[in-house]
This record gives C-alpha cells, structure tokens and sequence, in this order.
C-alpha cells in the first residue's frame, strides 16, 4: 500500500535550528547568532507571553470567544466585515485555505521564481499545479506587471509577494491593481504580505475593500514575534468571503494564538520598537557588507556572495548562520535577518571575513 503519487511535492526544508547547528559544530548555543529564518530579533511581543500565561488555565476548551475576537478585532483594525478574516494556522495555514477554496483538482497556481516555497506547495497538496514566472536580478527582481503577465496563461491563482522573500522587492497598489485587471476575471490574485509591517507601502488591503478578485495574506510570525505559536489570516474579498465555513478546519488557530494575537495587536511599542531596529539593521547590512545587496521592504537582505554555499557554512563555522539562497534557485545569494544592532555587526564583520577569505 502507498500514498498518493507525491514525486512532484517539494519537501520543506526550514533553517536548521539553533541548537542542532550548535551540536553539529559542538559548541554551545548562546554563541550562535541566528539569522536564517527572519524571525523577530527582539522575541515576540510581552503583552503576548504575559496573555499566554494569563490563558493557560483555560486550553481544555475549544477557542470559540477568543476567535470571534481576533477576527473583531482584525475586522476593526482592516476595516472590513469580519467574514473577511480568515484566520489560520500561521500564513501558511491561510494559503491552504485560499487553495482549499479556490482550487478544482487540476487548476493551476502562478508564483514568482525564486519564491517562498510553501506557495507551490500549498497549491500540490490541493491537487493543483503550479506554473512560475521568473524574476531576474537586473531589475531588481521587481514583480512588475509585464513579468507576471507574460507568465500568465489563466491561473487560478496568482501570488505576489511584497515585500519579496528571499529578495526583498516590493510591488505597488498601483501594480498590483494592472496585473488583476489584466487577468481572468476567475483568477484570484493574493498578495502575500507576511512582511508588510517592515515595508513603506500601505497594504493591498485597500484593494480588497474594492475589488472581488484581490486576496491578502499577513502573519504573527515577523513583526509580532509568534513565529512559534503559529498565527497567521487572510483577508478575502466580501463577495465570497462565506466560503471559510465551508472550508476551515475547526478551531484552525489555537486558544493561546488567538489570545496572544489579541495582545501583540495592542502593544505598538512593541512593533514600533521591531519597526526601527529593521530599518538601521537593513541600512548596516546595504552600507557594509563587501557585497552587493538588494533594496528590502522585509527584516532581511539579499546580498549577492558568489558561491552561497560556502559562504553560509564558513560564516557558520564561525558562528553566524544565515540562510544559503541555493535551495531558492540563487546559488550566488545569501539572505541574512536583521538582527539586533551587536548581532548585525558581528554579521557583517563576520561575512566580510569569509568573503575575503
Ligand atoms: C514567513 C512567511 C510566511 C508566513 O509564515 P507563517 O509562519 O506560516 O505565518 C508567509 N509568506 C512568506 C513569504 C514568508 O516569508
């Protein structure tokens, strides 16, 4: 007895974590400064952690109030209907509802390459396929509307993603909006924002208030720092908006998410604190690294290395990890977090020696 055919889905491989890699290199961990998985270099929100103790008690019930919550208060906070929120086991757990929606067996998705790869997967697991336009580093890997059009042969779904992973390029309303009326009316196109917190430009959910062939997705796991905890919705056009009933898994986001959700909303501090450290950590990374880097809407940096894959594992033995593009399709490109300001100057220092090496 087998599974399913599954030769065409894609494992996914996430950034190996901190206390594997110090096993591997045997030293301990607090020496190891960890910048491969764009998580929050300040740790989650302390409103959070504080709700997350204040709940515990409370986890043999299933989440009901404290999800009509969050999506109140997310409605509140997009000015949309609350049926628009679809609140998710992280962004990823929001893509799998959009392709549950969206996706007949056989329909296609369209997505940038180099991409976030759970896109892809996401559409595999639920029968569908997946068809890619290329980005290219001359234009700075822009998702402009005539690359993503010559790619497009009538998708079911197209995803943009801005501010871009691994890249760091952003798209604009005025973009996003060309691209969806230049595709089938039946072509959903979903801007994933999972970044957007770091970026200059307001969010496509403008689009979605106006438009029924405009998604956005958003998570918990940057900004807010609940990587861990596992948070993340869509905001879906009114107009189909009651399919999330018809497709949701019960209690798809957990009592402690939805409740620490809650509270990273109210603590601006918290984001406003991110929000700055982002913004010298990037510009430190653009000024000094010895290499050539992109513009980043995101809490990270491209920077073109030459052989990625050496680079990342000298830079690791000498206790900085940062993430190897190879696996994107970029072997000459390595993507380093933002970090706090001491981790962000080891890092450069550190690249810099292995790049002269
Ligand atoms: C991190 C990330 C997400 C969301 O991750 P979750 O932890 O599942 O919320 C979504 N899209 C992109 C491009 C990301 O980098």
């Amino acid at each position: 007895m087998n599974p399913r055919d599954l030769s065409s889905h894609t494992v996914y491989r996430a950034g190996r974590g901190i206390e594997e890699t110090a096993r591997e290199l045997g030293v301990d961990p607090d020496d190891l400064i960890k910048l491969s998985s764009n998580e929050n270099a300040i740790g989650p929100s302390p409103k959070a952690v504080e709700a997350i103790r204040e709940h515990a008690e409370r986890i043999h019930a299933y989440p009901k109030a404290s999800h009509a919550d969050l999506v109140e208060r997310l409605a509140d906070r997009w000015d949309v209907d609350p049926a628009q929120i679809w609140p998710a086991n992280g962004g990823d757990g929001a893509m799998d509802a959009l392709s549950r929606a969206m996706l007949d067996p056989g329909q296609a998705a369209l997505v940038p390459d180099p991409d976030f790869t759970y896109h892809s997967m996401s559409a595999r697991y639920h029968h569908g396929e997946v068809h890619t336009y290329p980005l290219v580093a001359d234009d700075g890997f822009h998702q402009s509307p005539d690359r993503v059009l010559d790619g497009y042969d009538g998708e079911r779904i197209v995803y943009l993603t801005s501010p871009h992973n691994p890249t760091g390029s952003q798209v604009s309303l005025d973009e996003i909006e060309a691209i969806a009326d230049r595709t089938d009316e039946e072509t959903l196109v979903v801007v994933d924002e999972a970044y957007n917190e770091f970026a200059d430009r307001p969010s496509a959910v403008e689009l979605v208030r106006q438009r029924d062939d405009v998604a956005v997705i958003r998570t918990f796991s940057k900004a807010y720092g609940l990587a861990g905890l596992r948070l993340g919705y869509a905001i879906t056009p009114t107009e189909w908006a009651d399919a999330y009933e018809r497709i949701n898994t019960p209690f798809s986001a957990s009592e402690l998410a939805c409740r620490a959700g809650l509270a990273a909303l109210d603590d601006e501090e918290h984001i406003q604190k991110i929000r700055d450290l982002v913004e010298w950590s990037r510009e430190y990374y653009q000024d000094n690294l010895d290499a050539r880097t992109y513009e980043s809407g995101g809490n990270f940096v491209l920077a073109e290395v030459g052989d990625a894959t050496r680079v990342a594992q000298e830079s690791k033995e000498r206790g900085v990890i940062v993430r190897d593009c190879s696996s994107f399709g970029l072997p000459e490109h390595v993507r380093i977090t933002c970090g706090t300001r001491a981790e962000t100057k080891t890092a450069v220092e550190t690249i810099n020696e292995v790049l002269d090496s």
